[in-house]
């Protein structure tokens, strides 16, 4: 069984939770002004990390809460978990 740490909550079984997807994915702030490839790039381009991957994190049944996670991706190994719109936790210095 696996176990996520919701940051209000404590740890809970895996299944009260949903995978939202990649975190820091930044609206382009006029998309007008872009063309369509950049937007298309918005939308849809991610990441597929094999190691660390900072991710975006919804406790469906439990409390509601939405949060980041970095999480090894190979080895499900949790490194860190924070609010969605702080600053991760290993890329202050
Ligand atoms: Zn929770």
């Amino acid at each position: 069984m696996m176990t996520l740490p919701c940051p209000w909550c404590g740890p809970r079984d895996r299944e009260e939770f949903r995978w939202r997807g990649q975190a820091h994915i930044v609206r382009p702030a006029r998309p007008e002004l872009i063309d369509d490839e950049a937007w298309a790039r918005y939308l849809f381009a991610r990441d597929n990390t094999r190691g660390v991957a900072r991710e975006v994190w919804h406790h469906i049944y439990g409390c509601g809460g939405w949060f980041s996670m970095e999480r090894d991706t190979a080895s499900h190994a949790i490194k860190t978990v924070y609010g969605m719109h702080d600053t991760p936790p290993t890329a202050r210095s």
